[in-house]
């Protein structure tokens, strides 16, 4: 059994989205990322059809940009009616070129610079979600001299901890980011934010962590969050409008990961919030949410070609590919985990175990260690699963390598969305 069910094999190859891997990737090319349109759109109305199921008709999914930003991309989540959240003028300005309503965008981060700021009012952005006071008054001032009243939201820390792996939970109160409940600093910039002139103070945001596989944690924050809802306006007279729960939802790399009911978690979710909304006698705001891992996750895989196959006597082998960290960084980052496959070979037994590494002069330039393959030859195609998120966004020129192209797929036809960068890109800004 594959992991997700767009992945299978035909012929002796590996199929994703239907397709024939090795025929994909001799036409384009290795390393090559691929992206499932169908899958993308499938993961969008799950948010979607769960939101107005239990949250009501005004809900609104926003896919984290973070996770996968192309100009595609951006249409793609037009036509499925999803919102978005941004973290830069680059992933603002991807979204305003690929023609994406900014009135549903939200624009985080935990350090705005002044002109992410002015950019992102002078384009009509439609909500700011403020880190800290400095921050909101960096707005508030810029608002002001756009003579405009500016969407916010404050992002509060709710203080808990997902349980997952350290670099990628934010929630705790000792973060980087936003104001903390536990130190009344959320309550102070709230404060703040409902006395500043060209602020309008729509609701609060926050974000407990990343590939997260329980509704436990979600309902922890749901629930603290409404309690905090209910202080503020006992104490300030302020009642919120919006509650974003941020992103977090996780995705299957390998078949240790369990396979997730989102609807369902959502459902479960609603239902323990509007109990809590009543108790507190406070009406239920509207709810958005950020998920950028589920929305692109499973609808990505990457192509490589095998190149050096090394056996070294009494340790281990290794499988040296045409692509690496510079395409993926994630395991240099968090040590995470792939499926990995020989594409090319899916009707033979595996039993090579050996490790998946990059051509980067770097020994931490790996993909993966001890997968067991079909043992490969020079030529044959790598296939690395589950790499829609945090892959092409987190890509870099390390070894002045070219980004792949992003290419999608939709049933029978095939088109680039993202071109490779060529020799020429490469050198394109030096002087
Ligand atoms: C990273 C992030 C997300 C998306 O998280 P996923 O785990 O990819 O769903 C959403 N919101 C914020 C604020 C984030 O930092």
């Amino acid at each position: 059994m594959f992991i997700c069910d767009n992945i299978g094999e035909k012929g002796g190859h590996l199929t994703f989205a239907g397709r024939d891997v090795t025929l994909l990737a001799k036409k384009y090319g290795t390393p090559l990322y691929l992206m499932d349109e169908n899958k993308i759109r499938e993961n969008c109305r799950i948010y979607k059809n769960a939101f107005k199921k239990y949250f009501g008709e005004n809900a609104l999914p926003l896919f984290a940009s973070k996770a996968a930003s192309f100009k595609r991309l951006y249409e793609i989540m037009t036509e499925e009616k999803m919102g978005t959240d941004v973290v830069s003028a680059g992933e603002i300005y991807t979204a305003v070129k690929a023609g994406f309503d900014l009135k549903n965008a939200y624009f985080h981060s935990n350090n705005k610079t002044d002109f992410d700021i002015e950019f992102a009012i002078s384009n009509g952005i439609g909500y700011f979600v403020a880190d800290n006071i400095e921050e909101l008054s960096a707005i508030d001032r810029e608002a002001g001299k756009k003579g405009i009243k500016q969407n916010v939201l404050l992002r509060i820390t709710p203080g808990i901890d997902p349980h997952t792996f350290e670099a990628i939970s934010t929630g705790k109160v000792d973060s980087k980011f936003g104001s903390a409940i536990e130190t009344g600093q959320a309550l102070e910039i709230t404060k703040q934010a409902l006395g500043m002139e060209n602020i309008k103070l729509c609701g609060f945001h926050c974000h407990i962590g990343s590939q997260i596989f329980e509704t436990e944690p979600f309902f922890k924050a749901g629930l603290v969050m409404l309690d905090f809802i209910a202080d503020i306006k006992a104490k300030l007279g302020f009642e919120a409008e919006q509650l974003n729960l941020g992103g977090g939802y996780g995705v299957r790399y390998t078949e240790s990961d369990p396979v997730f009911d989102i609807e369902k978690s959502i459902g479960e979710l609603a239902k323990a919030m509007k109990e809590k909304a009543a108790a507190l006698k406070i009406n239920m705001p509207k709810i958005l949410m950020e998920p950028g891992r589920s929305i692109v996750g499973n609808a990505g895989m990457t192509l490589y070609t095998a190149g050096t196959v090394k056996i070294i006597p009494g340790f281990k082998s290794y499988v040296s590919i045409d692509g690496g960290m510079p395409d993926n960084p994630r395991y240099a980052l968090y040590k995470s985990d792939y499926t990995v496959y020989n594409a090319s070979k899916t009707d033979k037994e595996v039993g090579f175990e050996c490790s998946v590494v990059g051509r980067c002069c770097e020994s931490g330039d790996i993909i993966q260690e001890n997968v067991n393959l079909v043992k490969p030859e020079r030529g044959d195609i790598i296939a690395v699963l589950t790499t829609g998120a945090y892959n092409y966004s987190m890509a870099s020129n390390y070894n002045r390598i070219g980004k792949p192209p992003v290419v999608m797929l939709d049933g029978e036809k095939d088109y680039i969305a993202v071109k490779g960068e060529t020799l020429e890109d490469i050198v394109r800004n030096d002087i």
